[in-house]
């Protein structure tokens, strides 16, 4: 347990802190609100989840998949296949439902409200990666443990793909550009800032694409891929049109966006 933790803690440091000299350093995008209210907001959130979290479910995600082996649930606790192997499908599993599940919140509009505190953020930057309301991580905890039960998976797969997804989410929200070719070739293989910026673009047709947070295969074998913005990365507009006043966007407005602010026309479920 402790030593779980300590792979979370530093995994998680040591990637805020790598992206956030990057965005300092080779920065993509001027910022057009002041960052220290964003982050002060934005980090704030990342330590009620965690409290919402601990809270709810005491064991987390890899306490649930070692009750899934103590009582023999789940596919892979029934198969002997390698360790390797079983780590490699469950991540690439958990990461498909993942896809789906952002795709769930975007098109139901009850979950749209919950989501939309994410894509409120008017700059995108490595904090907006974690920054979720604590309804939404509640629910994806529960969509995780039940995929957990059903899958069988490993602790050391859950926890695995745990400290990945959190790595990629603050690595490709961050703010940080990347040549061109380099942006081309890790799309490949994993969500690049480039890619996940036009999610946050504030028109519908973009923000309905690129759903992926870890792994880019699913956006191009569904069909929600798009290569580049209408705009283009510099000039195009983050955030949503309904939310455009940052002070609005303290740390209790964006905990009373779901239930005060309007949904938009952003739900894919929505007439047009
Ligand atoms: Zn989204
Ligand atoms: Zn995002």
């Amino acid at each position: 347990m402790a030593e779980e933790m300590l792979i979370r803690i530093s995994a998680f440091l040591g990637v805020l802190g790598l992206m956030a000299f990057g965005e300092v350093l080779i920065p993509r995008r001027h910022l057009t609100t002041s960052k220290a209210r964003r982050w002060v907001a934005n980090l704030s959130i990342v330590v009620i989840d965690a409290a919402a979290v601990r809270l709810l479910f005491t064991a987390g995600a890899v306490g649930a998949s070692m009750l899934a082996a103590e009582r023999h649930w789940g596919v892979l606790n029934h198969l002997s296949w390698p360790n390797w192997l079983e780590l490699v499908l469950a991540v690439v599993a958990l990461d498909l439902v993942l896809y789906l599940q952002h795709v769930m919140f975007h098109a139901v509009p009850l979950l749209w409200r919950v989501h939309m505190m994410h894509h409120a953020d008017l700059d995108c930057d490595v904090t907006t990666g974690l920054r979720f309301h604590p309804v939404e991580v509640v629910l994806s905890m529960l969509i995780k443990v039940s995929a957990i039960a059903v899958l069988g998976p490993s602790p050391q797969a859950v926890l695995s793909f745990e400290v990945l997804l959190n790595a990629t989410a603050m690595f490709n929200h961050s703010n940080v550009r990347l040549p061109a070719t380099m942006d081309r070739c890790l799309r490949w293989i994993v969500v690049t800032p480039d890619m996940h910026r036009i999610h946050h673009s504030i028109l519908p047709r973009e923000t309905n694409t690129n759903f992926g947070f870890n792994l880019p295969w699913w956006d191009r074998l569904l069909g929600t891929y798009r290569l580049q913005p209408n705009d283009g990365h510099e000039r195009m507009t983050l955030g949503l049109t309904q939310f455009r006043d940052p002070a609005r966007l303290t740390l209790t407005g964006m905990l009373l966006l779901p239930f005060t602010g309007r949904p938009g026309d952003y739900p894919l479920s929505h007439d047009r």
